[in-house]
């Protein structure tokens, strides 16, 4: 972007400086609408996210079946949502403030299969295309217990079809591991940031992982082009798919029959305010559109962004979602926040949810390594710090009367070593400010 441009945005759209000077920014969204107005002119419907939902509901035998971990929830892959005091204790002492409401969080970080918030879109998309091919070659038909498609016949109907992907690491686990145990081939894109150990353990997985040495949107591409010239492969598209976002869309019934378990009632008196770690923006997207469906204009749902790729900040502050990236306005989309490396927002996504969301913010390295450390410290639970990016939100808006809930979006998966070095990386950047 050359002087003149930059200057006119910026007269226009202030905030983009403080984006560009990598300060930590809260922006509450002007254009949001109330449910009612939002969802009149909406292409998706609660009867999508029920489909979904349904289709999950099928799917069940089958992951009782392939992954006997989900046994425990009958093959219903769901996380736990979990009151955190402690925590909360150790943010009032840290920050010096009082926060009075009740702080939840929800542990996406521990889904089953992958352990990501990507478990949610990835594994449906997946799944979608799987039922597909079943009932199209395999005479798999709704009503039968789809247990049967673990098994060699399916395998090698599905053998014949490829998945690709490109993904940052999470996305990339979460349909790599789904797609290789239905028997797909599947092919990983993987950015320049993605972790070693993501692109071994899914190498041992027989999934083909092609790195590159750019960024996220440059995996996505070479993902797309390679399966454009392949009528067997089904590209899982990232920035784009309505699908995915359906798939993490379901989570909010979940929530819903979780917070009434609890004794919980969301109400006028008593909202819910939701934070979500953006990246590409499908996940914190589809599960805010969800929310929306649940709650109305009882919830408020926050976007979180690192202050080193904060593209859904700078796309809807400006109005021009995928129309800028980050790089635009000399940031470098480097930050250890592996999940939201992404330097443009799906353009889908941000037209999609403006009506919807109450605001973005965005968050320094440095906090998230905190925020690691203090979580681990207190409630003895341990993420990876792009699952953190909520924990700033829910401080920011304590005075909002409400319960506050920090979505957590990642971290069982990652080797406990690596769990320790951003730990520690915690505590040294806690011990300087002392
Ligand atoms: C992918 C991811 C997100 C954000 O999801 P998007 O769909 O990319 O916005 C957040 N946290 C973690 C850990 C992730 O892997």
């Amino acid at each position: 972007m050359i002087g003149e441009e930059y200057k006119t945005l910026v007269r226009d759209c202030p905030i983009v400086a403080e984006l560009a000077e990598g300060k930590e920014v809260f922006w509450i969204n002007g254009k949001k609408k109330s449910f009612v107005d939002a969802i009149a002119d909406c292409e998706l419907s609660s009867a999508d996210v029920r489909d979904a939902s349904a289709r999950l509901k099928r799917f069940a035998p089958y992951f009782m079946a392939a992954f006997p971990e989900t046994r425990a929830t009958g093959g219903i892959i769901e996380s736990p949502l979990r009151a955190i005091p402690k925590m909360k204790e150790a943010l009032e002492i840290e920050y010096r403030v009082e926060m009075n409401e009740q702080l939840y969080i929800k542990l996406d970080s521990h889904l089953a299969v992958s352990g990501s918030i990507k478990a949610r879109g990835g594994i449906y998309e997946v799944l979608c295309v799987a039922e597909q091919i079943a009932m199209r070659e395999g005479g798999l038909s709704l009503e039968d217990d789809y247990s049967v498609l673990h098994s060699e016949k399916y395998r090698e109907i599905f053998s014949k079809y490829s998945i690709a992907v490109g993904s940052t690491g999470n996305l990339g686990l979460s349909i790599g591991i789904m797609s290789a145990k239905l028997g797909f081939r599947v092919t990983v894109h993987m950015s320049a940031d993605a972790r070693e150990w993501k692109k071994k353990m899914l190498r041992s997985k027989g999934v083909k992982v092609i790195e590159y040495a750019e960024d996220y949107s440059v995996a996505v591409e070479n993902g797309r082009r390679e399966a454009e010239s392949d009528p067997t492969c089904h590209f899982v598209d990232d920035e784009n798919s309505r699908t995915l976002f359906l798939g993490y869309a379901v989570a909010a019934e979940r929530l819903a029959e979780q917070l009434s378990k609890e004794g919980i009632e969301i109400s006028a008196d008593y909202p819910l305010h939701v934070y979500l770690p953006c990246g590409v923006g499908g996940g914190p997207g589809g599960v805010a559109f969800g929310l929306k469906l649940a709650f109305g204009d009882n919830v408020h749902c926050y976007y979180a962004e690192p202050t080193h790729s904060p593209c859904m900040t700078l796309g809807m502050a400006t109005g021009l979602h995928n129309k800028i990236s980050v790089g635009d306005i000399g940031i470098d989309n480097k930050t250890i926040a592996d999940g939201l490396a992404v330097g443009r927002a799906s353009g889908f996504v941000g037209r999609f949810t403006e009506p919807f969301i109450d605001g973005c913010y965005t968050v320094k390295d440095e906090r998230l390594s905190e925020l690691l450390a203090m979580l681990w410290d207190s409630e003895d639970i341990r993420l990876e710090p792009s699952a953190l990016a909520g924990v700033h939100g829910a401080v920011q808006r304590r005075d909002d009367r409400g319960l506050h809930l920090i979505w957590a979006t990642g971290g069982s998966m990652v080797p406990p070593d690596e769990l320790r070095k951003y730990y520690n990386e915690g505590k040294r950047v806690k011990g300087e400010k002392l």
